[in-house]
Formats: C-alpha cells, structure tokens, sequence
C-alpha cells in the first residue's frame, strides 16, 4: 500500500525522488560537505561556498528527480575543483567540466530511463554552467511545461507575464516573434510560454 511520506523536510528529503543506487552515490559524494535544503531562491537553484575551512552546499527544496541530481552533483563538481586547484581554475572551466562528468557517469549506470541517461551523457560531454539553459534537459526536467521551441511557426502564444507575441522566424538558437504592435523582439527557443 501506498503511504505518503509525512517525515518533516530534512537535508535529505530530496533524495528519495531518485533511485536507491543514485542516492547512495550521492551520500557518498557528500561525505564531508555541509549540506543544506533551503526555501527556493529566484535566481539560483543551488550554491556551492567554502568558508571557515568548510564546503557547504544549499539547494533549493523545490527541486526533485533529476533536476536535484543535476544541480546537486554541479555543486560537488566545484567542491572537487576546489580541493584540487583552489581558486586558480575557472568556476566552470575545463576542471570543473571534468569533474562534474566524472561524478554524474556513475549515477547514468541504468537506473533512469534509456533515453534520458543517453541525453545526460551527451550533455556531460561539455556541460554548462546553467543545465537548465539546454533545451533537451529542460524537456528531461520538466516534461509538462511547454517552450517557445513547441509552438509553430506564426502562432500566438503568451510568456509568463502575459505579453502575445507571434512566432516568426528562426535565428540560430532564438527566434525572431512579433508583438501586436509588429514590434520584434528575439525570444530564446527555451523560454517557457502558453500556446
Ligand atoms: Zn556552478
């Protein structure tokens, strides 16, 4: 029988959204670190500070699934950077990159679906410093919500404070729309919109 999980929200509470071998990696991972959920912040879904001689990482308690693992391991990622290079390398520069692919390939091992894991390596080739910037993860992350990329082409859709705009053409990776007015405007194909 299904019964809901009614423990308050711990620093481990996320965890259980991903699969056991995936949360005992992780455990693993953060065997020293000072790790904190914490009330969601607008601008970042997860932190990464070394002070007092202490890493400490926060994450966003919104944050499940993948979309935890990925900002969860991106944050140990610098972590590792920091005890190997200190602060003489790029946040996330080739050091950062390395790690962070070295730490999530373990955890792509056959435990999420095949299409997402064959996704999550090739986005672990060169990840980016924003995971949610990459149209793919986005679609892995948030399955439901819809994307300027969705709507076709000369169709009226709505971003999130409520301005129409009309999709017109494609530029490389943002596409020109066009407001009731005709102004232009150049919208990435990853903003999220209603249609
Ligand atoms: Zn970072």
């Amino acid at each position: 029988m299904f019964k809901p999980n009614l423990s308050p929200p711990g620093p481990h509470s996320r965890m259980d959204s991903l699969p056991v071998p995936v949360q005992s990696a992780i455990t693993r991972y953060l065997s020293g670190i000072c790790f904190k959920i914490v009330k969601p912040r607008k601008t970042v879904l997860g932190m990464w500070r070394f002070r007092n001689n202490q890493h400490e990482i926060t994450i966003n308690s919104n944050l499940e699934g993948i979309q935890f693992m990925l900002t969860l391991v991106h944050e140990i990622a610098h972590v590792r950077t920091w005890d190997l290079f200190k602060g003489s390398v790029n946040p996330h520069g080739q050091e950062w990159k390395d790690q962070y692919r070295n730490l999530m390939l373990p955890l792509l091992q056959g435990f999420f679906d095949s299409h997402i894991e064959s996704h999550l390596k090739k986005y672990m080739k060169n990840p980016s410093a924003s995971s949610t910037r990459c149209i793919e993860i986005r679609r892995i992350v948030k399955p439901n919500s819809k994307m300027l990329e969705d709507v076709p082409m000369g169709v009226t859709f709505k971003v999130s404070d409520g301005r129409e705009f009309v999709k017109m053409r494609k530029r490389r990776v943002k596409w020109e729309c066009v407001d009731a007015q005709g102004k232009i405007y150049i919208i990435p194909g990853i903003a999220p919109v209603i249609f």
